[in-house]
């Protein structure tokens, strides 16, 4: 079992030496997810050692610069690179329109399929699911239309107690039975209720992405109980009024949000470039949700161990 994230990019707005602006890896149990595409993405891809010709979907939230600025570039370079495996772009409308012509102009004939795909940015979507993952897209509260993502294991099977089932005889398709809460009936016509023989299953993690907005209660039935949410705080609390104009958090908006939702761990980011240190947000935040965390770039959050 894997579920991990690492922040590529951390910052608001414009890059820094210390902070890139948005961009994170999603690795979910061997998917492959990129939410935002930051200007120097790729960069971050290869200093944080992370192959990016696995990623197979990509996530961006918005239109504004420092979520997608780096996509051309991610994508000429995977172009280059040789990549052959198709590739799902997930966005606002506008984005394929602006994006393809990019790669158009140049003249070279890309080496890979991209299969765009419009966010409905105004209600919850499920936007990607297979056997044991999705990703749902929901609406946030920015200047302009953004979404936020969730993504979340699907339910585990329950798990067989071992100690209950070493005296019976059972087969393959028993087994299957009992993980997906079937009763069995043995070769020998004994029947088991399958609440006698598993044990609860592992807790299905999911993880929150909630930037840009302004504060939202809206959001929290979107993300309610998630594992960790990682929410912009791009404000300290005495600059509350600048959040306000500019549609932004602060620490206060995204430990609210924390509590109201009842996630398990909060990591804040797209922090200000104003700011040289952590600490004030980090004492800000745990006055109010004890177990937060302020983003840095290159940070893994590892879902498993929350
Ligand atoms: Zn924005």
């Amino acid at each position: 079992m894997n579920f991990s994230v690492t922040i590529l990019g951390s910052g608001a707005a414009l890059p820094t030496k210390n902070r890139m602006p948005s961009a994170q890896y999603v690795n979910c149990n061997g998917r492959h997810f990129l939410i935002d595409c930051a200007e120097g993405t790729q960069i971050q891809l290869r200093k944080y050692k992370i192959n990016f010709q696995k990623i197979s979907h990509i996530f961006i939230s918005h239109l504004h610069g420092d979520h997608y600025f780096g996509l051309v570039g991610l994508l000429s370079t995977m172009n280059l690179l040789g990549r052959d495996k198709e590739l799902t772009v997930y966005g606002p409308n506008e984005l394929e329109a602006l994006i393809k012509p990019m790669l158009q102009f140049g003249g070279s004939r890309l080496s890979f399929n991209i299969h765009f795909v419009k966010l409905d940015m105004n209600g919850e979507t499920t936007i990607y699911e297979d056997e044991i993952v999705e990703v749902h897209s929901f609406p946030m509260a920015h200047k302009i239309p953004t979404c936020g993502f969730l993504i979340k294991e699907k339910p585990k099977p329950l798990k067989i107690d071992p100690h209950k089932i070493k005296e019976y005889d059972l087969k393959i398709e028993h087994f299957k039975a009992l993980q997906n809460a079937r009763d069995i009936i043995l070769e020998s016509g004994e029947k088991y209720k399958y609440q006698e023989l598993t044990l609860p299953p592992q807790k299905a993690l999911s993880y929150a992405y909630c930037s840009d907005t302004k504060k939202s209660l809206a959001i929290s039935k979107n993300i309610t109980r998630a594992t960790v949410l990682y929410h912009e705080a791009t404000f300290l609390i005495k600059d509350q009024k600048r959040a306000n104009s500019t549609t932004h958090s602060t620490t206060k908006d995204a430990a609210e949000i924390a509590i109201d939702a009842k996630v398990e761990k909060l990591v804040v980011g797209h922090i200000s470039s104003r700011y040289k240190t952590n600490e004030e947000h980090l004492k800000e935040l745990k006055e109010i949700f004890s177990n937060s965390e302020v983003a840095e770039d290159g940070m893994c959050i590892d879902l498993t161990k929350v």
